[in-house]
């Protein structure tokens, strides 16, 4: 049985990248409809438990000090393998955060990091984002503020000086999406060279995709390629189960290969954790390659990238 995830939007820059490589480039997968949707087991139309844990409309609250707020249900482009498909492109354009959000967030003062995305927040107008980000700045337990978005590689001209010095001012971490290297473009550097110019921190998350980044020398050349931009790769996660995503799936075990032959190989500020986002609201499980640790009496037996052991006294 096919399966439609949701809408489909491409920004005509990211239309023309696309055109750039070719018919056949496997990025064309993840955002232009196509008729490989399978319904698998075990996929859920909210993967994350993310309804279960929202106290009020659009704030979800599931580790003890931190939330999520969905700032705008739009997005520049949907990606077809996202986690809150059930959501992004769904709204009239008419969805705001209400106030009983900001009574939530004053209420509950063992809250100091909030995550802004939803949606894109980078789609909301320049005026409309100063507004949000004041509204959580004037709440004074509220330590961090984090802003998740694909705007820069996917709308690289939305990334402006004004754009940049509002994030500044209200002291947000950036967290990006990219997935591929192709997406490293000279617009996108130009983007990214006015927001660390600018002083504002940069990290990316990028999702393990089948057919599409899942090798260990397209994923080295998009962590380099990051990290020359300095965005500091931070997580690669397993592709959350989301209802029709089974042709995006990759076995767990690719991803632990792949950051295996990437340790050793790439700098460790290049490195982002692998992680599963626990299905039902777990929270973020690291992974590792295992058989790194073993203890033999007074010692830790210790291998490295290239499977030699090295014995550290403890
Ligand atoms: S930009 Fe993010 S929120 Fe929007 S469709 Fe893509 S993965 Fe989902």
């Amino acid at each position: 049985m096919s399966h439609s995830l949701q809408n489909c939007k491409i920004t005509p820059y990211y239309r023309n990248l696309l055109d750039s490589l070719g018919p056949d480039h496997p990025l064309r997968r993840t955002v232009e409809p196509l008729d490989d949707c399978m319904l698998a087991s075990g996929e859920l139309t909210d993967p994350l438990g993310e309804e279960a844990h929202s106290p009020v409309p659009g704030l979800v609250h599931t580790y003890p000090d931190k939330v999520l707020l969905f700032a705008t249900l739009d997005c520049a482009v949907y990606c077809r393998y996202c986690t809150r498909s059930r959501l992004v492109g769904k709204s009239s354009g008419d969805w705001k955060l209400s106030a009983e959000v900001f009574g939530y967030l004053e209420k509950h003062t063992e809250i100091r990091d909030v995550l802004i995305s939803g949606g894109d927040p980078l789609t909301l107008s320049d005026a409309g984002l100063d507004d949000l980000l004041s509204k959580v700045r004037k709440i004074s337990h509220i330590r961090t503020i984090r802003l998740g978005s694909k705007v820069p590689a996917v709308l690289p001209s939305r990334i402006t000086p004004e754009l940049a010095g509002i994030l500044v001012k209200h002291r947000v971490w950036l967290q990006l999406h990219f997935i591929h290297p192709a997406e490293l473009t000279a617009e996108m550097t130009c983007a990214c060279d006015i927001l660390a110019g600018a002083g504002v921190p940069m990290v990316s998350q990028t999702v393990l995709l089948k057919g599409i980044n899942d090798d260990t020398d397209t994923l080295a050349k998009l962590f380099y390629g990051l990290l020359e931009r300095r965005i500091k790769p931070y997580y690669l996660f397993q592709c959350d189960p989301v209802i029709g995503s089974s042709s995006f799936r990759t076995p767990v075990e690719k991803g632990l290969q792949i950051i295996s032959e990437l340790q050793g190989r790439i700098s460790g500020l290049a490195m982002p954790t692998f992680a599963i986002d626990a299905p039902g609201g777990g929270g973020k499980i690291s992974l590792l390659p295992n058989s790194q640790f073993l203890r033999d009496g007074n010692e830790i037996v210790l291998t490295n990238y290239e499977g030699k052991e090295y014995r550290y006294p403890d």
